[in-house]
């Protein structure tokens, strides 16, 4: 089953950048894919235009059979509840817990508290947080908290985990932590998506790779490697 599909996809940017030049790909649900290539190829606007932070110029995108270039305003939840995202830089909310930070993301679509409470606490412990509950962002480690994003990104159960560099800001040894509980999330069945430029953990972890150079796939592999020198 196809998780997403991109179709003929070009994007330029207002300032008349072209950032994607003709994408035509699909994801399977279940897979793990690195999408990588030097700054400025086109990565960041690839994995945006997945969850509706950018709209492509041409082409369609479909997240499971429905295409999201033509959806209304009103139906961009319906992205939200698909795929969760995390980033370099982590964007917790500082004033609140780290509870309040992952229940967030429930409170929104108006769950009961006891069911929020269950979910937090389940989704914590994917990511080893249980006893942080309480703790400010300020609190934890950059680990921690990329671990907390996490936590927010799939405490909805989304059927896509869509992370931009989530080991750009961390140690060597904090992002191998990331990459096992990103691992335990792909096993439990979400669809993991990862833009990065970690040569050590795309050559060692092996996954599917694609590579993205001005905006086009160069390279398409299933247990493929990094391919550039730093
Ligand atoms: P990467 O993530 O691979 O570094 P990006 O998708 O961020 O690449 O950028 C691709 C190209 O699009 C670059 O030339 C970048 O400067 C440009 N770009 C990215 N975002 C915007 C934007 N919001 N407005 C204009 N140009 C942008
Ligand atoms: P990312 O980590 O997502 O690649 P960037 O530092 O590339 O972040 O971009 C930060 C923000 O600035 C993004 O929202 C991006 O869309 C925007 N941006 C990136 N390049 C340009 C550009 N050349 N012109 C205008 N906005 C840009």
């Amino acid at each position: 089953d196809k998780v997403i599909e991109m179709t003929d996809v070009w994007k330029s940017y207002p300032n008349n950048v072209r950032a994607i030049n003709g994408i035509n790909l699909h994801i399977e649900k279940g897979e793990f894919v690195y999408v990588v290539g030097p700054s400025g190829a086109g990565k960041s606007t690839f994995i945006k235009m997945m969850y509706r932070e950018e709209s492509p110029s041409k082409g369609d995108i479909l997240i499971d059979g429905v295409n999201i270039t033509k959806l209304k305003h009103k139906h961009i939840p319906y992205i939200r509840r698909k795929i969760g995202v995390v980033f370099q830089d982590f964007k917790l909310l500082p004033s609140l817990t780290v509870f309040e930070n992952v229940a967030f993301a429930l409170e929104v679509i108006e769950e009961s508290p006891s069911v929020i409470k269950r979910r937090v606490m389940d989704v914590l412990d994917v990511v080893l947080l249980k006893n942080k509950a309480r703790s400010l962002p300020s609190e934890l480690s950059g680990g921690e908290q990329q671990r907390v994003a996490i936590a927010r990104a799939i405490v909805n159960n989304p059927e896509v985990l869509i992370a931009d560099e989530p080991t750009g800001n961390l140690d060597p040894d904090t992002a191998w932590g990331i990459m096992d509980i990103l691992d335990e999330i792909n096993h439990r069945g979400t669809t993991v998506i990862m833009a990065t430029h970690n040569k050590d953990i795309v050559n060692t972890i092996k996954k599917r790779v694609i590579a993205i150079e001005s905006g086009r796939v160069v390279r398409d592999e299933v247990r493929g490697s990094y391919g550039y020198e730093s």
